[in-house]
């Protein structure tokens, strides 16, 4: 078992005892120091795998713990803490990342019990999954691995008007494991390509259910960066939609910047063929990557999807409801569609309406669900009561 200990460094004790208190609840080791000399000492001792950092201190700051945690080669996961500006939270996040930390949060001080509780819990160390790559082949062929379906909205009058197909895998002994997990398995054993095409499939078939009760519902797939390298990509998808007879226009590719990036040469050619074929391409996780203007020129997109992190904090915080808004605007003025995902609630809802989104995708809707359940909504009203 792996025992997740907690080292807080905060000058106000009386934080510093709340954290370890929340801490030991959900199940961790936890001890607070008030500065860095009984940190280091603390730090030796109980060897943490996990930091707690506030980042003003009256003998040093958040930096230079981090230079030291990076200088003893520590591997810890670190939470960030301030009543520090979001912006400069979120810059020492980047520094920690930059020096390979796993940042599991950076929280803005009045610190709210409930929501430390469930990042602690959310970040413990769990039982290593003993999950071999020889156990996907198993999973595939005895159709471990299925597939869910999360409804996209029209905003301007709630009808649902796609669903992304989402990868799931219930392991016999493990059971549900989520797609974060397999996935990196699959592109890390070469077994990707074939993961791939099985949720393509699923979809295809998807596909041709929805248009029987919506004609112009369509489909999105998730594609690896790894799945570009093949150059038969674009006939093998072709084949498999003449084959059910599936409009490739109903179905959407969804890729990351790193997708485009990966080998630029191949990528291109195999993104401009799946254009040329008739699909559209989604870029997935937008504002999370680094190149993201120059690819918005050079790739041949249909749609861009808001990464959550703006989506979520869009009526909270004003920098990501600029970004939300600049990132809408841009793309109209290319000529793409908008998808949001990771709506939640209302109110980001009509934030989005205001801003002139096009789709909208999340839990506030609806969460992924069978395919079944999915054909349900669409022969219901084939809209969103929280849209329209
Ligand atoms: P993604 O493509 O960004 O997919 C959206 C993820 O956000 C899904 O998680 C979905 O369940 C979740 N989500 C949707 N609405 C909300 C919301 O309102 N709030 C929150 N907090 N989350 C929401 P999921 O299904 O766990 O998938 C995680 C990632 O795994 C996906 O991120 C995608 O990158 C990858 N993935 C899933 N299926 C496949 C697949 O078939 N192939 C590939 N290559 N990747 C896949
Ligand atoms: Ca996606
Ligand atoms: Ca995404």
């Amino acid at each position: 078992m792996v025992t997740n200990r907690l080292l807080i460094l905060d000058d106000e004790a009386a934080i510093g005892t709340l954290v370890a208190t929340v801490a030991r609840k959900v199940g961790y080791e936890a001890e607070a120091t008030t500065d860095f000399g009984s940190f280091r000492e603390a730090f030796d001792r109980i060897e943490p795998t996990h930091v707690v950092l506030d980042l003003q201190l009256p003998d040093t700051d958040g930096v230079e713990v981090l230079s030291y945690l990076t200088a003893r080669g520590a591997n810890v996961r670190v939470l960030l803490m301030s009543g520090f500006d979001a912006r400069v939270l979120d810059m020492v996040g980047q520094v920690a990342r930059d020096r390979g930390f796993d940042v599991i949060a950076t929280c803005r001080k009045p610190l709210r019990v409930p929501e430390l509780r469930d990042i602690l819990r959310r970040n413990a160390h769990e039982q290593p999954l003993a999950l071999e790559p020889e156990a996907l082949d198993q999973a595939l062929d005895e159709g471990q691995i299925f597939v869910n379906f999360q409804p996209q909205c029209r905003l301007s009058d709630g009808v649902i008007v796609g669903f992304e197909a989402l990868a799931r895998w219930r392991h016999p002994d493990l059971d549900l494991i989520a797609p974060d997990k397999f996935i990196p398995l699959a592109e890390r054993s070469g077994r990707i390509a074939r993961l791939t095409h099985y949720v393509f499939d699923q979809a295809t078939d998807a596909a041709v259910r929805f248009a029987a009760c919506s004609p112009n519902c369509g489909v999105a797939v998730n594609v690896s960066p790894l799945d570009l390298s093949d150059p038969h990509l674009a006939d093998k998808f072709a084949q498999v939609c003449r084959d059910k007879g599936v409009a490739p226009d109903k179905v959407t590719l969804e890729m990351t910047e790193s997708a485009a990036m990966s080998d630029p040469v191949s990528a291109k050619e195999a993104l401009v063929r799946l254009r040329l074929k008739g699909f559209r391409l989604s870029l997935d996780d937008f504002g999370t990557g680094y190149s993201s203007l120059v690819l918005l020129r050079q790739m041949p997109l249909s749609e861009l999807k808001i990464d959550r992190s703006f989506v979520t904090d869009c009526t909270t915080s004003h920098d990501s409801e600029a970004i939300m808004e600049a990132v809408v605007a841009m793309a109209h003025a290319l000529g793409l569609s908008v998808v949001a995902e990771g709506v939640e609630t209302q109110e980001v809802l009509g934030r989005l309406a205001q801003a002139d989104a096009d789709l909208a995708q999340g839990y506030l809707m609806s969460r992924p669900v069978g395919l079944d359940e999915a054909c349900r909504m669409l022969t219901g009203s084939g809209q969103m009561a929280q849209i329209s």
